[in-house]
Parts: structure tokens; sequence; C-alpha cells
């Protein structure tokens, strides 16, 4: 049976990857963050602690000796990362640095394969100057958590060379009902549905204008177990392809909910604008495609409609 170790559980991705995990009969072990309540994880085994905590964690990835190691755990905030940015370094990148070297001694003492997925971001290219960007793109991040992330994305390529089966996944933003309400997508669906519910007056943002390259977090998830599988090592962009103004958002999220006239409900607050914002990120997918067969299967419009459907289902 395979065994995998997941960090981040108590996140977004986590939840998603272990239910796939689970639901293929794998057994997952997973870290759950100290300073969090257990998530509710059914059939994993949650091991607490902190990925920082460097020699805890290499103890217990050595005892638990897995086949499949994938690392979600990340400060995964941009804003906050200008906000804590030593505090970032040392999760989304050193941490990351010391499980990729824990992951070798585990396939070096047992003298079996590990295979290691990290989960990189889009952030790692900054404001490319080429438009959608590939895994050929130049690393030049421009925010803490951009800047961490690359650090812990060129370690997996160090790794690599020394033999380990290590995948960076460079994600594009997904989002899912489980997304934070400190996330833009999950503030303007959480915001719109309490609008339609007559609890709530405006909706405020940042800069509208700003694209993202949105997609679905399961979809992403399982281009991570299938990057793990693949026989090759090597890093992917996973993404859509396709960009959309947070104004297409606020618009879809708004009629979703059966409001049209939506301009006067939002407000622009320049407070919410982030330093050095990428305007347009958009990425090519074609490796997953060709290489993990690969593709999402959920499209911009379903992204909002579940997300606004599961926020006016909460109440
Ligand atoms: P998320 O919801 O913020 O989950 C991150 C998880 O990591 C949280 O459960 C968090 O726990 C945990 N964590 C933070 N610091 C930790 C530490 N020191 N030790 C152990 N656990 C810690 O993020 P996500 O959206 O699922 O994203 C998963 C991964 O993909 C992240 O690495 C993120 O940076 C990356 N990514 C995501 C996107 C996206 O659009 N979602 C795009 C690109 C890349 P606490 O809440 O207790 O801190």
């Amino acid at each position: 049976m395979t065994r995998a170790f997941i960090t981040g559980i108590g996140g977004q991705d986590g939840s998603y990857l272990a239910e796939q995990l689970v639901a293929e009969g794998v057994e997952v072990h997973a870290l759950a963050h100290a300073i969090e309540p257990l998530p509710d994880a059914p059939g994993v085994e949650l091991h607490s602690g902190d990925l920082t905590d460097v020699d805890d964690v290499r103890s217990l990835l050595i005892d638990l000796a897995p086949d499949e190691v994938y690392n979600l755990a990340a400060m995964s905030s941009v804003a906050r990362s200008w906000e804590k940015p030593d505090l970032t370094a040392q999760v989304n990148g050193m941490a990351a640095a010391a499980l990729l070297e824990s992951a070798l001694l585990v396939q070096e003492k047992l003298d079996r394969p590990v295979r290691f997925v990290q989960a990189s971001s889009a952030e790692i290219f900054g404001q490319p100057d080429r438009s959608p960007q590939d895994e050929s793109t130049p690393v030049r991040p421009l925010n803490p958590y951009g800047a961490a992330k690359a650090y812990a994305h060129l370690m997996v390529e160090v790794y690599r060379r020394r033999g380990l089966h290590a995948v960076s996944a460079i994600l594009y933003n997904h989002e899912s009902p489980r997304r934070p309400e400190q996330f833009v997508t999950r503030k303007i669906t959480s915001t719109v549905a309490s609008i339609a519910r007559g609890r709530a007056d405006v909706l405020t943002l940042g800069n509208l204008d700003a694209r993202r390259d949105w997609g679905w977090a399961p979809d992403y998830v399982d281009a991570m177990v299938r990057a793990a599988r693949a026989d090759q090592a090597t890093d992917y962009v996973v993404a859509t392809g396709v960009a959309h103004s947070v104004r297409d958002f606020v618009a879809a999220a708004f009629a979703q909910a059966g409001i049209t006239d939506w301009e006067d409900l939002v407000v622009v607050d320049q407070e919410f604008v982030r330093p050095a914002d990428p305007t347009e990120l958009v990425g090519n997918a074609t490796r997953a495609r060709r290489l993990l067969g690969w593709s999402p299967t959920v499209g911009f419009d379903e992204v909002v409609q579940h997300m606004v459907e599961a926020d006016l289902a909460a109440g």
C-alpha cells in the first residue's frame, strides 16, 4: 500500500488532497499545524507539529517512511508575507528545503524512491515579461511570498539532481468554497452572499482590473498527485491558461446571486491595493497536459457558481 505524508492538511488544498488519496486507498499521514484546531480529515492519521521544527519533522518522516511527500504547508497569503517576511522565509523557504533533505534521507536509508511534490506558485515569476508563462519563464519574484517560494522551487531542482524524485508544481490561483475569506475570491463570494441575504451593504475591494488565472482547487491537487507518480520528475505549470479580471469575478458572483445592478454595491479602497501587484499571470500548462494527461475540468463560471452557492447555502 502506498503511504503518503502531507503538510498543510488544514488548508484548502490539503483537505482536497487528503480526500483524493484516502479515496484511492493510500495510507495518509499528515502534519497538522500545532496552532490550529485539528482538522476534520477522515481516514488520515494526524501528527501535530510545525514544519519549521525541522528535527521533529525529520524524525517523523524517518519513522513514517512515506512513498510520497506533498509539501503544501505555507504562509500562503502574499499580503501577509509583507507583514511577516521572516516567518514567510522560514516556512515557505527554509522548512521546504529541510523537508527535501529529510525525504532524501528516507530514500537513502530505505534504498527505495521517495516522491516529493512542492506546492510552488506563479508568484515566483513576479511581473513576467512574457505571457503566458511556462516552466522556462525566468524566476523573478516581487514579494516576500514569491521570493520564499522561489528558494524552495530552486531547491527542488537541487534535490532532483541529487536523485530525489522531486517535483515543483507551479500553481496558479485555484479556488473553492474552502478558500479562506482573506483571499479576494472568497471575500467576493461570501460578501455577495451576505448582500443577497440583506446582511451586508457593500463589497470593498482593491484593484478591480487586476487579472488572474483562476482554476478549481481539486483539479490542481489532482495535478500534484499525477506529478508525484509520473515516471520522470520535472516541474509543471498548473493553470487554466485563461485570465479574468477581479471585475469579471465580481460580475459573475453577483449574477449567480441573482443581482444584476451591482456597480453601486462595490467600493474601491486603495488600502486593499497591494504593493508590486503583478498585473497578469497566465499559465501555459502544455507540459502537464502532455506528460500528465492533466487538464482543468471546471471552468471559471462554474468555479464562481460553486463558491457562491456554498456561501448562500451557509446562510
Ligand atoms: P492554505 O489554505 O493557506 O493552507 C496552508 C496550510 O499550511 C494551513 O493549514 C496552515 O496552517 C499550514 N501551515 C502554515 N504554516 C505552517 C507551519 N509552520 N507548519 C505547519 N503547517 C503550516 O493554502 P492552500 O490554498 O491550501 O495552498 C496550498 C499550497 O499551495 C500552499 O503552499 C500555497 O502557498 C500554494 N499555492 C496555493 C495557491 C492557491 O491559489 N491556493 C496558488 C499557488 C500556490 P495555519 O492556518 O495554522 O497556519
